[in-house]
C-alpha cells in the first residue's frame, strides 16, 4: 500500500527529499506503508499552487463549487469500504465503528457542504449596505490521527465550499486515508491547486504551514499544546486561526435520570475509538443517591468490552494509535490514586492495547479528572445536587462537550449552565450540521454546518 507522492497543483509529484515515514498498524505493530516525509520546500510548492488556484476558485459561483463538491462526494462514497478498512489498519478502529463513524461521518459532512454550497443563502443587507461573504484565502489544514478523515473533511469541505484553497497536512500516524480523499479529488476533477497534500511531521511540515506568510488561515485540530504553538506562529502575521483542541467532558447523571441508560451510553461514549475522542465523556458525575449503582453498572459495562483485532466481528475495542500513546495512557493509570473498579485485565500481548478502565471516587481536582488522557479511562465522581454537579463539571480548563441525564426541563437547565461548546441531553445523537467547537482551552471557532462555513469567510460591507 505504498503511497510515494505528494499531491500538488493537481498532480502526484515526488517530495523534495527522498525521506519517508513508516506507517504502523497499531494492532499488529507491523509497518504497513511508507509515505513521503515532506519538508518546508514542499510546503512552499503547495502554497504556491494553492495561491495560483485561489483567484479562479474563489470567483467560481458557490453553486458551481457545490456541484464539484457533489462529484467529490460521489467519488469518495465509492471508496467507503476502503476508507473503513484503511482506518482500521492505520488507527485500529474496529471495522463496524470504522464503517459507521470513520467513513460514514465524513461522507455525511461532505454531502452536507455540497448541498449547502449548491443552494447558497441570499446575501444579507443592512440598511444601504450589502454584506458580502468572501473566502479567507489559502487555508493550511493540520489534522490529527483520531478521526483522520472526518477531521480532514470538516475543514476541507467547508473551506472549498467557501471558495478557499487548501494545503493539507494529515497526521504522520494516519496519513493513508487522506490519500483516498486526494484520489477522489483527482477523479472528481477538482481544479488544479485547489486541494494540495503534503505528508510529513508536525515539527517540519506543520510548523512550515503555520508560519508561512502565504497561508491566510490555519485550521488546526489536535492537542492544546500544539494548538498553542500553531497560534503563536500565526500571530506574527495576524493570520486567522481556528483551533479544535482537547476536552475533559462531563456526563452528568442527575437524581431523576434513567440510570441504566445513562451509564450504558456514557461508558460507550467514553470508550468510543478506544477513548481517543476529543469530545469523550471521560468524567461521569453521578448524584450520590445513584452513585453505588452507577459504579457497579459502569464496571460491568467495561468488562463487556472485548478488546482485540479490529477486523474481528466480536471486537468492541481496538488498540491505541501508537506505543507512545499507550505509554502515556498507562502513565495516567499507574499514577492514579482513585479506586479502580475495572481494568488491568488481559489484553492482546502484541499491539498497543489498554484494558477498558474505570476509576471510582475520583478527586475532581486530581490529574485523572483534569488531564485529557485520550485512552479508555473513565473517572466516576459523586455530587450532592445540581449546583454541585455544575460546579464540578465546569472545574476544567477545557470546555468542549458534555452530557446531562434527567427529566428534560431540569437536564436542559443544567445543560445551559455548562461552559462547553456542546451538550447532549438524555443521549441525543451527534448532529453533523450543528456547530462543533470549544470554550476555554478546547479551542477557538466552530466547525460543521453553516457555522463551519463562516469560519472560512471574510465579511465585507459594500455601501450603495
Ligand atoms: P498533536 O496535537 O501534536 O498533533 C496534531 C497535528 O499537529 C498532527 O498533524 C501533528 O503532526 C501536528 N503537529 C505537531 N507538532 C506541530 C507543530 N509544531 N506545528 C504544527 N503542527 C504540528 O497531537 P499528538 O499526536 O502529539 O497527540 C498527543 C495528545 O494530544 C494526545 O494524547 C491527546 O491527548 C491530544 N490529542 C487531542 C486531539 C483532539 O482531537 N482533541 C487529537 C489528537 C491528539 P504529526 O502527528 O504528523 O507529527
Amino acid at each position: 500500500m505504498n503511497r510515494d507522492s505528494l499531491y500538488l497543483g493537481g498532480r502526484w509529484v515526488s517530495a523534495n527529499s527522498g525521506a519517508t515515514i513508516a506507517v504502523e498498524n497499531p494492532a499488529t505493530e507491523e509497518i504497513i506503508a511508507h509515505v513521503p516525509a515532506g519538508n518546508a520546500e514542499d510546503v512552499e510548492r503547495a502554497v504556491t499552487a494553492a495561491t495560483a488556484a485561489f483567484d479562479d476558485w474563489s470567483r467560481t459561483p458557490m453553486a458551481e463549487r457545490g456541484a464539484i463538491l457533489g462529484k467529490l462526494h460521489e467519488a469518495l462514497a465509492s471508496r467507503a469500504d476502503e476508507i473503513a478498512r484503511t482506518v482500521g489498519l492505520e488507527l485500529g478502529t474496529p471495522l463496524k465503528v470504522a464503517k459507521a463513524v470513520q467513513a460514514g461521518l465524513p461522507l455525511a459532512v461532505l454531502r452536507g457542504y455540497a448541498d449547502l454550497a449548491a443552494n447558497p443563502a441570499a446575501e444579507e443587507t443592512i440598511g444601504h449596505s450589502l454584506i458580502a461573504r468572501e473566502p479567507v484565502g489559502v487555508v493550511g489544514a493540520i489534522t490529527p490521527w483520531n478521526y483522520p478523515l472526518h477531521q480532514v473533511v470538516a475543514k476541507v469541505a467547508a473551506a472549498l465550499a467557501a471558495g478557499c484553497t487548501v494545503v493539507l497536512k494529515p497526521s504522520e500516524l494516519t496519513p493513508l486515508v487522506a490519500y483516498l480523499l486526494l484520489d477522489a479529488a483527482d477523479e472528481a476533477g477538482l481544479p488544479d491547486g485547489v486541494l494540495n497534500l503534503v505528508t510529513g511531521t508536525g515539527a517540519e511540515v506543520g510548523a512550515a504551514i503555520a508560519g508561512h506568510p502565504g497561508v491566510d488561515m490555519v485550521s488546526f485540530t489536535g492537542s492544546t499544546a500544539t494548538g498553542r504553538a500553531v497560534s503563536h506562529a500565526a500571530a506574527d502575521r495576524i493570520a486567522r486561526v481556528s483551533l479544535e483542541l482537547g476536552g475533559k467532558s462531563a456526563n452528568i447523571i442527575l437524581a431523576d435520570a434513567d440510570l441504566t441508560k445513562a451509564v450504558k451510553v456514557g461508558v460507550g461514549n467514553a470508550f468510543l475509538n478506544s477513548g481517543q475522542t476529543c469530545t469523550a465523556w471521560t468524567r461521569m458525575l453521578v448524584h450520590r443517591d445513584l452513585y453505588d449503582s452507577a459504579v457497579s453498572l459502569a464496571a460491568d459495562a467495561a468488562a463487556g468490552y472485548t478488546t482485540g483485532d479490529p477486523f474481528d466481528a466480536g471486537t468492541r475495542m481496538g488498540p491505541l494509535v501508537s506505543a507512545a500513546q499507550r505509554e502515556r495512557v498507562q502513565g495516567f493509570i499507574s499514577r492514579a490514586s482513585a479506586r479502580m473498579v475495572a481494568g488491568d485485565s488481559g489484553v492482546p500481548r502484541k499491539g498497543y492495547f489498554v484494558a477498558p478502565t474505570v476509576f471510582a471516587d475520583v478527586d475532581p481536582g486530581s490529574e485523572l479528572a483534569q488531564e485529557e488522557i485520550f485512552g479508555p479511562v473513565l473517572s466516576i465522581i459523586p455530587f450532592d445536587d445540581d449546583e454541585d454537579a455544575v460546579r464540578i463539571a465546569n472545574n476544567s480548563r477545557y470546555g468542549l462537550a458534555g452530557g446531562v441525564w434527567g427529566t428534560p426541563d431540569r437536564a436542559l437547565a443544567v445543560a445551559r449552565r455548562l461552559r462547553t461548546g456542546a451538550v447532549d441531553v438524555n443521549g441525543a445523537s451527534f448532529n453533523p450540521v450543528a456547530p462543533f467547537g470549544g470554550y476555554k482551552q478546547s479551542g477557538i471557532g466552530r466547525e460543521l454546518g453553516v457555522h463551519g462555513l463562516a469560519e472560512f469567510q471574510q465579511t465585507k460591507a459594500i455601501q450603495r
